[in-house]
């Protein structure tokens, strides 16, 4: 087998992702909508798995965690407390020729020379819809929560914000958590949602989207402890790269100068990814000290205080954030899983998943679709294996070279093939079927009760 990795571009990915049912546009028979993708079949299983792992990781196996699922509508008064109202936007800078509006950090500006009657050079940037020559003016600041109204009332009473965050939701529940789970310091909140922004130019597919998804995480902690539990979820983040196939020579941790940081940050690190459009940013980290508790404590009249048994005292924790984007998640999934190779002469794409992601864990199919006895064998294998491991799928369409280029590209660790020697043709092969392995396309015989313990084992 001939290893031909090569550099994947963007165009490669996308399509792979609409043949295969993963993402496809969103309302695309309408000409979609910018900033929307919809998960197909094998991107919504992808999706879970990564979240369940998250869940796994941060969740069920730390102590002290406790997970929400908070309302997306919540009171507009959190996000005037929050800091959002007023300063949740991007700088926004229009085409003087076709009106398009770009965010002024994401424009390639270069200065020009002036002219004979005027020899100061001025910065410009060029249109990339219509490619007109800008001056660079000021930005002017453009919100990004979408708004809407609450009940029949269309007055700016009645507004409310689809959260461009999940974390408002977590620190609307820092009190419910203390009141009826009693937590010890260090303590966190666990929630997976939607979350909304009106970005000024959704793009790069599902890496700039206006609906996106987060994994987020508020730690509580004692003021003098956040270097620690900071320094733990660094390594955490890193460890849930590793399980979800991302090499660490991909992944790059940038430390964000104070000037560069949010305003209530004291420490922030960027984990960036190298996408194929540029390194970005793929997931945060952020010590928030006790910003949000302290400005909902103001915002509200309720106290957040918490009162620590140990040393008999009432304080504001500080607070660790850790914050991930599934949907940039799932794309530098896919880039990182990516493969070509040539088995035999036949060159072949597959995704290398770690098996616990992959959403086919095996494929079992009888070897030819016409002859029953071979399907009825095949049927009952899968059949079994199913109730143990849901993510397990039938396939007898085509001849089986096809079924199996169809599931690596999907990404499934394992291939069950069912012949006439699993029925008994030859004695002491009956009972018994064919494994390939997605990864090397090398077939092993192996006993039918063996299958589950085997696939168990991988995932
Ligand atoms: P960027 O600088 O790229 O706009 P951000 O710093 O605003 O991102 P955060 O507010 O830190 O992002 O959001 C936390 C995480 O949510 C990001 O690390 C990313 O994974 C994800 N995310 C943020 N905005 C988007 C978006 N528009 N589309 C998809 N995922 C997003």
């Amino acid at each position: 087998m001939k290893e031909a990795k090569k550099d994947i571009d963007m165009e490669t990915i996308v399509s792979l992702a609409k043949r295969r049912g993963f993402v496809f546009q969103g309302s695309e028979i309408y000409g979609g909508l910018a900033g929307t993708f919809d998960y197909g079949p094998y991107g919504v299983a992808l999706k879970n798995n990564l979240k369940s792992l998250w869940w796994r990781m941060f969740v069920d196996s730390l102590d002290n965690m406790y997970g929400v699922d908070a309302a997306i509508l919540m009171n507009p008064k959190i996000w005037e407390a929050s800091g959002h109202v007023d300063g949740f936007s991007d700088p926004l800078i229009e085409c003087t020729e076709c009106k398009h509006r770009f965010r002024d950090d994401q424009v390639q500006k270069k200065t020009k020379k002036g002219t004979e009657e005027s020899d100061t050079s001025v910065s410009v940037w060029s249109c990339e819809h219509c490619g007109t020559e800008n001056e660079s003016v000021e930005p002017r600041q453009f919100n990004m929560m979408f708004k809407t109204h609450a009940g029949a009332s269309e007055d700016d009473a009645a507004t409310v914000y689809l959260r461009p965050e999940t974390a408002a939701g977590i620190f609307m529940n820092y009190k419910n958590i203390i009141d009826s789970v009693h937590p010890k310091l260090p303590f966190g909140i666990a929630q997976i949602g939607k979350a909304f922004r009106n970005e000024i130019s959704p793009r790069d597919f599902i890496f700039r989207l206006r609906e996106l998804e987060q994994m987020e995480i508020e730690y509580f902690v004692r003021p003098e402890e956040w270097e620690m539990a900071f320094e733990n979820w660094r390594v955490r983040l890193n460890q849930y790269a590793d399980a979800i196939g991302i090499e660490s020579s991909s992944l790059h941790e940038l430390e964000v100068l104070p000037e560069d940081r949010a305003h209530y940050s004291k420490r922030t690190i960027d984990f960036e990814f190298d996408f194929p459009f540029g390194r970005k940013e793929l997931w945060g980290l952020a010590y928030r000290t006790d910003f949000d508790l302290l400005a909902h404590e103001k915002g509200s009249g309720v106290e957040l205080k918490y009162f620590d048994e140990s040393k008999k005292e009432k304080i504001t924790p500080h607070v660790i954030e850790p914050s991930l984007g599934i949907d940039r998640t799932i794309l530098a999934v896919l880039f990182s899983a990516y493969r070509e190779d040539i088995t035999g002469d036949t060159p072949r794409v597959y995704l290398a998943f770690p098996p616990a992601i992959a959403p086919v864990k095996a494929m079992v199919s009888p070897l030819l679709k016409n002859k029953p006895e071979l399907v009825e064998k095949a049927r009952n294998v899968y059949l079994e294996l199913k109730k143990d491991i849901p993510q397990i799928m039938w396939d007898d369409n085509g001849n089986i070279g096809k079924r199996y280029r169809r599931q690596d590209e999907i990404g499934t660790p394992f291939c069950i093939t069912i012949d006439f020697d699993t029925l008994g043709e030859t004695s002491e092969l009956k009972d018994t079927v064919t494994v390939r392995d997605r990864d090397t396309g090398d077939q092993k015989r192996m006993a039918i009760s063996e299958l589950l313990e085997y696939i168990k084992t991988a995932l």
